[in-house]
């Protein structure tokens, strides 16, 4: 694996709030985009060398932040128009037009920009409120500086550049409803500061009613809005950067939606993934999926989360293992024990019986779970709601996918999966019962998002599958010509078909070939005579 990929670099983010301070400006990160596409997010991007030379006034005291505050403003302006600069008011809609132009062709720097122009950073426009790191799951990790702004009047966001879409001022309880109801997913920094920005205004809310009996004191605030805006932006900026600070910017979990939250765990997996998604879905009811880490550390952490749950009284109903690949299980029995000894619970430990039968040296199974059984959870606030089983072999024989099909949420085991590629090897691995798998989840009524068990959430559930499955008939077709000028064995299809693949996955690609002949054999499309 490619080490220096790991190492997050660095980037900065703007929490814009619009000039009356209620809204914050989020934006669709293009669906098509390799990270974290179709996420909703705060405008920004990484560092580049040229930001070091954007000159910031009055940055004293926090001369280390001053080429991220560059890169947040330059980024500002890049995606999404606003310039965020002192001297800007007396440029015109087109002006600045002009200007975005010559910055995004690459004609002039940022700093260039400024400097012809007579424009300047001025620091105390900016508020810094932490940083967050992407989690080491991903091979994609941003370091982010994220600072609060306030968008300058006369100045209207909108999508400058085709990474993004329905770029909106939202009031945080807004956008957060949005998540609530899965409409959207949440790049998990913006998720963690718009529940900040949403505490923090209905807190500071409550203060101005009060305020409000101080008769004097609410025209005051009339005549200078600005007044209620500062009280806001104060609170605001303390408690994001409290949160980033105790959580030292890491992190750990991610809330996909209220419903889910998505844990990755340190697992010998195939690279480029090196993490197996956890799952534990439910609060009230809750069940836990793939609890697959054999390291203690990794153990430990998601013992702690779970036992935050029991001890709230929260029901955990049993631990899943969706199937027996060894970077599936490994901790499900550590965590049935922890449970049963810290809170007396005896949780089963399910799998489909085909998993079961397999693993049945390794882990003891209480129960077995089958195609079309439903669980049935609750949510944080104790609304039901149902989980559904489909058995969907194909990768391996028992494995079992989970469908949320309120939330259009599909838990799709190692079916599909934000990173790496599956491997579907004989005769574990079945290619028709895989087509047929990938089928049916692809017409799962109201599907909307997906989540394998490796890498990010993924928002376009429907067309990731159909581009799963165009993958796969498209290498079937170049098998079988090979197959038909004379390739009739694994080694030299792979010699003539897969070109693109270092000679290092050669024998995984041979499994995947045998498993197409297999498929083409029992369709009578091949023969051996
Ligand atoms: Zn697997």
């Amino acid at each position: 694996m490619n080490q220096k990929s790991t190492v997050p670099r660095d980037a900065a983010a703007i929490i814009l709030l619009n000039h009356e301070g209620d809204r914050v400006l989020w934006a669709q990160r293009n669906p098509q985009l390799a990270f974290l596409g179709g996420y909703h997010a705060f405008p920004g991007g990484k560092l580049e060398a040229s930001d070091a030379l954007v000159k910031i006034n009055n940055c004293a005291d926090a001369a280390e932040l001053a080429r991220f505050i560059a890169c947040a403003v330059r980024e500002a302006f890049e995606e999404v128009g606003v310039l965020l600069v002192r001297g800007g008011e007396k440029l015109t809609r087109g002006q600045r037009a002009s200007l975005h132009d010559d910055l995004i062709s690459n004609r002039m720097t940022f700093a260039e920009i400024l400097e012809h122009w007579n424009l300047w950073v001025d620091a105390a426009d900016f508020f810094y409120t932490g940083f967050w790191t992407t989690p080491k799951f991903s091979h994609l990790r941003f370091k982010t500086r994220f600072f609060l702004a306030v968008c300058p009047l006369k100045q209207e966001p909108y999508a400058a550049i085709s990474e993004l879409q329905n770029v909106e001022f939202i009031k945080p309880n807004d956008a957060l409803n949005e998540w609530k109801n899965s409409k959207v997913l949440i790049a998990p920094p913006v998720l963690l500061s718009l529940k900040t920005l949403a505490e923090t205004y209905t807190n500071s809310k409550e203060k101005i009613n009060k305020d409000k009996q101080d008769e004097q004191d609410r025209k005051s605030k009339i005549q200078n809005p600005k007044s209620k805006i500062e009280v806001s932006l104060h609170l605001c900026v303390e408690n994001l950067l409290k949160n980033a600070q105790k959580a030292d910017g890491q992190i750990r979990y991610m809330e996909l939606n209220p419903r889910v939250i998505c844990f990755p765990l340190k697992t010998e997996t195939l690279p480029p993934a090196t993490h197996t998604n956890c799952f534990i879905v439910g609060r009230k009811k809750l069940i836990v999926i793939d609890a697959a880490s054999t390291d203690k550390s990794e153990q430990n952490a998601l013992h702690t989360l779970v036992d935050s749950f029991i001890e709230k009284g929260f029901a955990c109903q049993a631990i899943i293992i969706t199937h027996l690949h060894r970077d599936h299980f490994g901790g499900e029995m550590i965590l049935q024990k922890h449970l049963q000894a810290k809170f007396g619970l005896s949780i089963p430990i399910a799998a489909h019986r085909l998993t079961a039968e397999s693993l049945a040296d390794k882990v003891e199974f209480q129960k077995f779970i089958e195609d079309g059984e439903a669980f049935d959870l609750q949510d944080e606030n104790g609304a039901d709601f149902q989980l559904q089983t489909l058995h969907t072999p194909g990768h391996a024989r028992g494995l079992l996918a989970f469908y949320d099909a309120e939330f259009g949420f599909l838990f799709s085991g190692d079916n599909v999966v934000g990173s790496g590629s599956v491997v579907i090897a004989p005769p574990e691995g079945n290619m028709k019962d895989y087509l047929n798998s990938l089928e049916r989840m692809k017409n799962l009524p109201n599907l909307r998002f997906l989540c394998g068990s490796h890498g990010s959430a993924i928002f376009d559930a429907k067309g990731k599958i159909e581009s799963y499955i165009a993958h796969r008939l498209e290498r079937e077709g170049k098998i079988l010509e090979a197959f038909e000028k004379g390739a009739k064995f694994p080694p030299e299809i792979v010699q003539r078909v897969y070109t693109d693949i270092s000679p290092a996955l050669y024998e995984l690609a041979e499994k995947s070939v045998a498993a197409h002949l297999e498929k083409l054999f029992e369709e009578e499309r091949i023969s051996y005579e």
